[in-house]
C-alpha cells in the first residue's frame, strides 16, 4: 500500500504527512486525492460560497503587505473606491441575480468608519435577504459588535501565515496572536467565521502550507480560506497547481467544513 494511502486511510495528518499530501506528483494518488476532496465536498451538500458575490469596496489600503498589489507603497495601481449607494445597489442587484450571500471586502480604508460599515450593512439587509460575510482586515472588537448588530453574518479574517519568519516578512499588520485572538473575539460576537493563510508568500515552503492546514483544522472556524495572491513556485509546485493542491489536501484534512480559494 503507498505511503499516501496509508495516510488517508489512518487519517495521520501530522504537518509532514499533510506536506507529503501536497507535493505527491504520481498523477494516479494525485487523483485519487481529487476525488477524496470532492466526494467530502458532495457529501457536504455545498460547495465553498458558490452562490456568493465578492464585492471589493476599495483598493486603497494604509498597510503595506508585500504579497498584495493593494499596498500603501504601490504607487502605479489606480485606486477607486465605491460609495454606500454603489455598494448598495451591487448587493441588491446580486440579490436580484440569484446571488444567496455577498462578501464584502476592502484593505485598510478609513473612509469606511463604523458607522458607514453599519448604514450600508443596515440598507443592504432591508433591502434582501441576502447573507453578508465581511471581510475587512483586523478592526477594533466594538465595531464588530455593531456591525453585526447592523446585520452582519460572517467574518472573514486571515491568520496569514502560522510561521513566524514566513509572518514578518509578509509585513502584515498586527501579529498572528493578534489574528488568533481576533478570531476567536470574532467567534464569542456570533459570527459564522472564516480564516484561513495567504498563498503566494515569500520564501513560502510546502511544509509552512501543510503547517497552516494543520493550524487551520485546530482553530475550530466555520469556514476555511486560502488566498492566491500571486503565481510563485514553490518547491518545483506552480502557484495555480500548488493552490489547487492545498485546497484538495485542506479539504481532506478538515471535511467538517467548506474550504475554498479566494483570488486576489
Ligand atoms: S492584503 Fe489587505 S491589508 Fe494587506 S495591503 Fe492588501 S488590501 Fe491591504
Amino acid at each position: 500500500m503507498s505511503e499516501i494511502i496509508k495516510i488517508l486511510n489512518n487519517k495521520d495528518y501530522t504537518i509532514e504527512n499533510v506536506a507529503r499530501l501536497i507535493s505527491e506528483n504520481d498523477s494516479k494518488l494525485r487523483n485519487t486525492l481529487q476525488t477524496k476532496s470532492q466526494k467530502i465536498i458532495f457529501e457536504a451538500g455545498s460547495n465553498f460560497h458558490n452562490s456568493e458575490k465578492r464585492i471589493q469596496i476599495s483598493n486603497y489600503c494604509s498597510a503595506n503587505c508585500s504579497f498584495c498589489e493593494s499596498r500603501i507603497d504601490n504607487n502605479k495601481l489606480n485606486r477607486f473606491r465605491l460609495n454606500r449607494e454603489e455598494i448598495i445597489e451591487e448587493a441588491v442587484t446580486a440579490y436580484k441575480s440569484g446571488y444567496e450571500s455577498i462578501l464584502i471586502h476592502s484593505g485598510y480604508d478609513d473612509f469606511y468608519n463604523t458607522d458607514r460599515i453599519a448604514y450600508i450593512l443596515y440598507s443592504i439587509k432591508k433591502k434582501t435577504k441576502l447573507k453578508i460575510t465581511l471581510s475587512l482586515g483586523l478592526r477594533k472588537k466594538n465595531e464588530y459588535k455593531k456591525w453585526k448588530i447592523a446585520g452582519a453574518d460572517a467574518y472573514f479574517l486571515t491568520f496569514v501565515t502560522k510561521n513566524i519568519e514566513l509572518y514578518k516578512l509578509s509585513n502584515s499588520l498586527g501579529t498572528f496572536e493578534k489574528r488568533v485572538e481576533h478570531i476567536n473575539e470574532l467567534k464569542s460576537i456570533g459570527y459564522s467565521v472564516g480564516t484561513g493563510s495567504i498563498l503566494g508568500l515569500q520564501n513560502e515552503t510546502v511544509n509552512a502550507i501543510a503547517e497552516d492546514i494543520v493550524f487551520a483544522k485546530n482553530i475550530d472556524a466555520n469556514f476555511i480560506g486560502f488566498c492566491k495572491y500571486n503565481n510563485n513556485a514553490v518547491e518545483n509546485i506552480l502557484g495555480d497547481e500548488l493552490a489547487n493542491r492545498s485546497v484538495e489536501v485542506a479539504q481532506i484534512v478538515i471535511p467538517k467544513v467548506n474550504v475554498g480559494l479566494y483570488n486576489f
